[in-house]
């Protein structure tokens, strides 16, 4: 079995301010100079990880966080030319920089296209200054508008920006709004997020019922379509070619190596046909004195088995919305998806969340709406 390209993620987790929604692996940053001691740790990962995967070919890259913008150009620069001298690059990668609408001036996303950077991903959120308030996001709506003419004018070749519905007292007319907004930037790609949080954070008790949050969701669906773009995954959506590679690693179960603290990767190789998956240490003290004696920072090693990976295949698939392949599925394991599934499957057709016709398996507009029981009754 050859898998020989490879997804790269490089978490940068420092923010300035730790947004109250938040449940990333994110450090506040107190002093500049922690930039610089953590990309010292990270490049011994990278140096690591470029021996193991001598034989792999990167072909997307992707800076996420925290808030990787609070870097310089020089040293995410230094990063690069660390992972360009040790793994093998495809021809034309695709290559992110997730920024932060406050830290995004346009000299910085010029210097990041100059490193040959081509995508950016814009943490708007909202265009009501009201919400971005509510949700702690330290820039304003003329930022964001700022930011993205910024990075127009440096070419990136794609513009996302993230966007989150269901925010304390935000109505349907409200995210009308922030669509409209949207559509006069016209991005490439748009991912929204429904806003989740656990029952001890403050905003728990100020959330939109589930009866609302799925209402907006059906618009935003609905909206995204008349205004061209495709909803090709459950919070994604693009103009035409312009699919998120990096992100479909994910959703396709391909293999992705994560380095950083707190970064997640996913592969198979000769001894793990069916993939290993880890997750490196959250913490910068754990995480910097593992890579300093060990060269890695390995956390919870899981060793895929068939049975996992079966389950892993399906729960990632369905949340595209071409749906799982039942004759990809019958390749990639040798077994009838019904024969795995049928019992679990046929009880969700039942109810509406699933259908199956034409070979494919996908979830119905229902299923889009309630993912996550689709998914809990499927593991
Ligand atoms: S800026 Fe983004 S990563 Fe940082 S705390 Fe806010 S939501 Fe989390």
């Amino acid at each position: 079995m050859s898998h020989k390209n490879l997804g790269l993620y490089i978490h940068l987790p420092y923010c300035s301010h730790h947004c109250v929604y938040c449940d990333f692996n994110v450090y506040s940053l107190k002093q500049k100079k922690e930039l610089d001691q953590y990309l010292g740790v990270l490049l011994r990962e990278v140096d690591f990880y470029g021996e193991q995967f001598r034989n792999r070919t990167i072909d997307t890259i992707y800076f996420g966080g925290g808030t990787p913008s609070l870097f310089s150009a020089d040293q995410l620069g230094r990063v690069l030319s660390a992972i360009t001298s040790k793994f093998q690059i495809a021809r034309s990668p695709e290559m992110t920089i997730e920024v932060n609408p406050a830290s995004a001036l346009f000299s910085k996303l010029n210097d990041f296209r100059s490193l040959g950077i081509n995508r950016v991903s814009l943490g708007a959120q909202t265009f009501h200054p009201i919400h971005l308030k509510m949700l702690e996001r330290k820039h304003s709506v003329n930022q964001i508008l700022r930011s993205f003419e910024s990075a127009r004018k440096a070419n990136f070749e794609v513009i996302n920006i993230d966007l989150i519905f269901g925010i304390p007292t935000q109505s349907v007319k409200d995210l009308k709004e922030d669509l409209h907004q949207l559509f006069i930037l016209s991005p490439e790609h748009i991912s929204t997020y429904h806003l989740t949080v656990d029952r001890f954070n403050r905003l728990h008790s100020q959330l939109p019922s589930d009866e609302l949050a799925a209402k907006m969701y059906t618009f935003i669906i609905k909206t995204m379509a008349e205004g061209g773009y495709e909803h090709y995954e459950v919070s994604a959506f693009a103009k035409s070619g312009y699919f998120c590679r990096h992100h479909l690693k994910y959703w396709e179960l391909q293999d992705y190596l994560g380095i950083g603290a707190g970064a997640f990767s996913y592969f198979r190789d000769r001894e793990h046909p069916w993939g290993v998956a880890f997750k490196n240490a959250d913490s910068w003290e754990v995480y910097s004195s593992r890579v300093t004696k060990e060269g890695h920072a390995k956390e919870e090693v899981e060793t895929v088995t068939f049975e996992k990976a079966k389950t892993d295949y399906l729960i990632t698939h369905l949340r595209m919305l071409k749906g799982v392949s039942c004759l990809d599925y019958e390749q990639r394991f040798g077994e009838n998806i019904m024969i795995s599934y049928g019992y679990k499957i046929n009880s969700l057709i039942e109810s509406g969340l699933l259908d199956s016709s034409g070979g494919v398996l996908k979830l119905t507009n229902c299923g889009l709406l309630y993912l996550n029981q689709v998914l809990r009754n499927l593991i």
